[in-house]
């Protein structure tokens, strides 16, 4: 009897966040409020940084857009982000009627490369967004100070880091203008779709908690009347629909309590295909610096020459991951090869010879926490087959 199909991702909720969804249902409030209020108070202690500033979101796109939006983006300016990206990161750039400068990546991390983005630096710059690509932290250190030599903003598109570290910091609590997570169903804390801004900035806080919510305001009347109507609010923007849900938020309180647990078992299995495919003709997934964590929420290897050699490429190893009931993804296939992004900025793959290089030798495999060990040795087994033939 052949064994059940192993999806690429799947996510772990238990008893505790259908128990809280429950109670979320039965209580009649189902939009934002207590629990969202509440989700954003535990993520901010989560980072344990009491200068936070936590904005819960529908998605880490909005967050991305809130960011960006209330640091000033818009018509004439640049934003700087990889072309090894999924879209979100960059689509909200042109949102704002802003352009996108796709940069290359750093061939061993495959995270954004710091001299591509110094060099991409012109007169319309305003902002950088790196990518923690896979979970492990982007070059930080030298990104901020790149952003600071040029007066540049920096927003973390963090959708892949919950929980990473960069030089023992958490990303989330590091000195840029701001950090976006991802509670998409695939990532390492989900609630189906959500997100988190961070960010220590009062004013970018302010501004996106108004954007959330249609641009409503009711802090004019605060500064008049100690007693404000329940009823009354002012409209300051065109804002947008971005605020979550306490039914979301009732997965995510609890997701968030098992985050560390969820990352150490992540790690686990890394740590069993690193030591399973050491010898094989595979290019392993880096490690982060010692001391660091790595979110793990990609295992994206890459097939060595050896293993192209004898005609197999990368699509034929997928299919045959899948004839043996193994999920695999390819992330990502690089901004630059989508028509909407190629058109628009003229991009041949000549101009990121890393990224482009390491698409087509990419595949991520399942990690995740319902992983069993079995099935981590299937995936192994899948492996050593797709590579024999
Ligand atoms: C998932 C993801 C996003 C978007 O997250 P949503 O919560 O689905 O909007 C943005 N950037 C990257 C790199 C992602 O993987």
């Amino acid at each position: 009897m052949s064994k059940p199909f192993l999806p690429f991702a799947l996510p772990e909720i238990g008893d505790d966040e259908i128990a809280e969804v429950v109670d979320t249902l039965r209580s009649g409030w189902i939009t934002t409020g207590p629990k969202a209020r509440r989700f954003e108070q535990d993520f901010a202690a989560f980072l344990g940084d009491a200068q936070l500033h936590a904005i819960a979101v529908n998605s880490a796109t909005a967050g991305l857009h809130l960011a960006l939006e209330a640091l000033g983006i818009g018509p004439g300016d640049e934003v700087i982000t990889t072309t090894h990206t999924f879209t979100a990161t960059a689509e909200v750039v042109r949102y704002l009627g802003a352009d996108v400068k796709l940069v290359d990546i750093d061939a061993a991390t495959l995270n954004i490369d710091p001299a591509a983005v110094e060099a991409a630096i012109g007169a319309r710059t305003k902002a950088i967004v790196p990518v923690h690509y896979g979970g492990l932290a982007a070059d930080m250190p030298r990104l901020l100070d790149i952003a600071r030599r040029h007066g540049l903003k920096v927003v973390e598109d963090a959708a892949h880091a919950l929980p990473a570290t960069s030089r023992g910091a958490l990303v989330g609590t590091l000195a840029s203008d701001a950090a976006v997570f991802s509670f998409y169903a695939t990532k390492t804390v989900a609630t189906g779709e959500g997100g988190m801004l961070v960010t220590r900035d009062a004013a970018l806080a302010a501004r996106a908690r108004v954007m959330r919510l249609h641009g409503m305001s009711r802090d004019a009347f605060d500064r008049y009347t100690a007693e404000v109507p329940s009823w009354y609010y002012e409209i300051v923007a065109p804002g947008f629909k971005y605020n979550l849900t306490d039914i979301a938020a009732a997965l995510g309180i609890h997701q968030l309590k098992k985050a560390r647990a969820f990352q150490q078992r992540r790690a686990a299995i890394a740590a069993r295909y690193d030591r399973a495919f050491a010898a094989l003709p595979l290019v392993l997934p880096p490690q982060p610096p010692a001391g660091d964590t790595h979110a793990w929420h990609l295992y994206a290897l890459r097939l060595a020459d050896a293993a192209l050699a004898g005609g197999l490429t990368r699509d034929r190893f997928i299919e045959r991951l899948f004839a043996q009931g193994i999920g695999a993804s390819v992330h990502y296939i690089p901004l630059h090869l989508h028509p909407y992004w190629r058109d628009r900025y003229r991009l041949v793959p000549a101009l990121f010879p890393a990224s482009q290089h390491a698409y087509e030798r990419l595949v991520s495999l399942p990690i995740y926490t319902r992983m069993g060990d079995a099935d981590v040795e299937r995936v192994i087994a899948a492996v050593r087959g797709a590579l024999a033939g």
